[in-house]
C-alpha cells in the first residue's frame, strides 16, 4: 500500500535492526485519515468473504481495526492484555509473549462476543514473530469460530512470524511488508513497491 509505505518512509523511527518505531501515526499519535485508507484496503481484500467479526488486540490494533469494520459493517472485538473488573466470566483466554516488551501476558475475550457461527477477520498493527497473531487464532478456536484470514498493517518480513503463520494456511494480508532495517534505513519487499 503505496501512502503507507511513504508514511513509514517519512515517519518511522528505526530504533534497531529489529525495531520499527511509527508513534506519529499508528502507535501513539494517531492518522485517521490514513487509518480510514488502511480500513479500505483491508475491508476491500475481504470483502468476498462474509466476514461476521473482526477481532483485533489492544491497543494499537483498534484504530485500524474500526475502520476496517466500519467499512465492512462488522463489529470489532478487542482482545485485552490486563485483567478486568468488568472482564470476569465467560473468558476466551491465550499466552502471549509480547516482541516489544519481552514480558508475557494473558490476553482475553469474552466469549459472549465470538461464537461458532462467526467468521473472523484477525487484525494487529505489526507482525514480528507471530505471537500475538497466534494468541488471536487460539481464542477463534476456543470459540469454534472460523477465521478468514489475518490483516497486518506492518509486517516484518524479516523475522519469522509471517512463514510460520503462512505455513499453517493462514491467509495473511499485509498491507506493507519490510524486509529490513539495516543502516537506520527501511526497506520494503519488491512486490510491494508497485
Ligand atoms: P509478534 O507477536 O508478531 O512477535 O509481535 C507483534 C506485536 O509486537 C505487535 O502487536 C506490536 O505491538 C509489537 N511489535 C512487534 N514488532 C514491532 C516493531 O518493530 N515496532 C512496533 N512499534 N511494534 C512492534
Amino acid at each position: 500500500m503505496k501512502l503507507l509505505q511513504e508514511k513509514i518512509q517519512k515517519e518511522g523511527i528505526v530504533l534497531s535492526e529489529e525495531v520499527l518505531k511509527v508513534d506519529s501515526f499508528l502507535n501513539h499519535q494517531v492518522d485517521p485519515h490514513l487509518m480510514q485508507a488502511i480500513g479500505m484496503e483491508f475491508a476491500e481484500r475481504f470483502r468476498a468473504d462474509n466476514i461476521t467479526k473482526i477481532l483485533t488486540i489492544e491497543s494499537s490494533g483498534i484504530a485500524p481495526s474500526v475502520m476496517a469494520g466500519l467499512e465492512l459493517g462488522v463489529p470489532v472485538i478487542f482482545a485485552r492484555k490486563r485483567a478486568s473488573l468488568t472482564l470476569n466470566n465467560n473468558l476466551l483466554s491465550a499466552e502471549v509473549k509480547s516482541f516489544t516488551k519481552k514480558e508475557t501476558n494473558t490476553i482475553s475475550v469474552s466469549g459472549d462476543f465470538i461464537s461458532s457461527g462467526d467468521k473472523l477477520l484477525i487484525i494487529d498493527d505489526f507482525l514480528a514473530n507471530g505471537q500475538a497473531a497466534l494468541g488471536l487464532l487460539d481464542i477463534a478456536e476456543k470459540a469454534g469460530a472460523e477465521v478468514a484470514g489475518i490483516g497486518i498493517v506492518i509486517e516484518k518480513g524479516f523475522q519469522q512470524g509471517g512463514r510460520l503463520l503462512r505455513d499453517r494456511g493462514v491467509r495473511v494480508e499485509s498491507l506493507a511488508i519490510v524486509d529490513g532495517l539495516q543502516d537506520g534505513r527501511v526497506t520494503f519487499r519488491k512486490e510491494e513497491n508497485t
